[in-house]
């Protein structure tokens, strides 16, 4: 099929996640062939820099030979098998892996295949230890204005960003809104309502899709303080901060916090595969334990709940994190990349504030007419220089695989600020020595 063809076929088939297609139907989309480290090449050859690691996931760079050789050893042993009345292998050996790396206090891995399902197993797994505790009044869920935590119907119930979430009020369970970043409102609605709180649920430090939201230092290690007092769990949705993206493994180290649920997706496989986990602690295991008739089991569990080749990935990746010295090789690139935003996006008269930690990186666009979709066009011009971005509303997001090198996540910048400079119309800062903007794969 020629290019043509298949973007003829993708507009009279599919229908794209949160896409209005009736705009996406008149562009034509980046079909995707094949990827090597940070560079994706389209059908035409065309490469590009992934400054959004396919979506928040990948970690070490495309085609890995590492994670590569890990899930093709798992391809000649068995793709898919269950975890229900069965176990396998990766999925033991991860789950200990996972325990090691993450937070103190964590001991049991309840494995599924997404974000919304690790922050669904969170709500759940909470909801019914206080049941079987005898406290059944603790039905509630405090959030924060502006979360994320995924697209189930649960997950949204504690999602907090208008735009995707309003429409479905009538469908949701109730959940008190706290203020992102004011302890004070966190500890007025616990004192008011927290008899009747089963958890508090959180991105840690970054809000992701609230368009990379960060919170003032020392708040979840305060918010953690204030679940203790009150007595409810506290659950932390690292989906999109976890495995490295804060510049450290997880969000949660920075304020040596440890959670009673923690949600694991996205970067969990290196981005290669669907995986998820909720983590939680054996005071939570124990109070589902019972006899059978009991019914204090957890009624729960996906078909491709810790997939082999998935489990595989993630092992592969945890791997490269300790052979890469991933973490500790972050830290400069973390830097540079601060001087770069300073140097050539920050004083461009149309971008309003640029909110970074880590990798996570949002560019606040100045105030543009909803119907001028500015992040949108902005992120069409880097894509007609050389690099995938997409945006969330006006933000622009940067979050690239943490192996980029210094010299493509340099570029990645220049293009985003001329990219800015030119969708928005303000006065180029950088005057880049600007390779070609197509690099034609070898
Ligand atoms: C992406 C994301 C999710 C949802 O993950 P999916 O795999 O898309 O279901 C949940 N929580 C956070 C913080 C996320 O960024």
């Amino acid at each position: 099929m020629t290019t043509a063809q298949l973007a003829a076929l993708d507009r009279e088939v599919l229908w794209h996640p949160f896409t209005q297609q009736q705009g996406w139907e008149d562009e034509e989309p980046v079909v995707v062939e094949r990827a090597q480290g940070t560079t994706l090449y389209d059908v035409e050859g065309r490469a590009y820099i992934d400054g959004v690691s396919s979506l928040w996931c990948n970690v070490h760079g495309h085609g890995h030979h590492a994670i590569d050789a890990a899930v093709r050893h798992q391809l000649d042993r068995v793709a898919h098998t269950t975890m229900l009345g069965l176990t396998h292998r990766p999925a033991i050996e991860l789950a200990r892996r996972l325990l090691d790396v993450a937070p103190d206090g964590l001991a049991r891995v309840f494995y599924s295949d997404n974000g919304s399902t690790a922050a669904e197993v969170a709500l759940k797994m909470a909801f019914q230890w206080w049941a079987h505790a005898g406290q059944p009044q603790r039905t509630g869920f405090v959030s924060l204005r502006g979360a994320y935590h995924g697209d189930t119907v649960g997950s949204v119930s504690v999602g907090g960003i208008e735009l995707f979430h309003s429409i479905y009020r009538p469908l949701l369970f109730d959940s008190w809104q706290a203020e992102p970043g004011d302890i004070a409102h966190m500890d007025a609605l616990l004192r008011e309502h927290g008899d009747r709180v089963a958890a508090v649920i959180v991105e840690p430090l970054v809000q992701g899709a609230a368009g990379m939201l960060v919170h003032p230092e020392g708040y979840l290690r305060q918010v953690r303080e204030l679940c203790d007092r009150h007595g409810v769990f506290l659950i932390c949705d690292e989906v999109a901060t976890g495995f490295g993206r804060t510049g450290r493994m997880f969000a949660c180290e920075h304020e040596d916090v440890s959670p009673d649920f923690l949600c694991l997706a996205k970067g969990v496989t290196g981005g290669y595969l669907p995986l998820a986990a909720t983590l939680t602690t054996e005071r939570v295991y124990e109070g589902f334990l019972g006899r059978f008739e009991e019914f204090r089991t957890f009624f729960h569990g996906h078909t491709y709940t810790g997939n082999p080749l998935a489990c595989a990935a993630a092992l592969a990746s945890l791997d490269v994190f300790e052979r890469e010295q991933t973490i500790l090789r972050l830290q400069a690139k973390i830097e540079v990349l601060g001087t770069w935003l300073a140097r050539w996006v920050e004083p461009l008269e149309t971008v309003a504030e640029v909110r970074r930690r880590g990798f996570m990186t949002g560019i606040a666009l100045a105030d543009f007419p909803l119907d001028a979709r500015m992040g949108h066009q902005v992120a069409l011009a880097a894509r007609r220089r050389g690099a995938i971005v997409r945006p969330l509303g006006d933000v622009v997001v940067l979050m690239p695989p943490l192996s980029i090198s210094e010299a493509e996540l340099r570029r990645l910048v220049e293009i985003v600020a001329e990219a800015i400079a030119e969708a928005t119309g303000a006065a180029p800062v950088c005057s880049t020595s600007a390779p070609p903007a197509w690099r034609t794969a070898a």
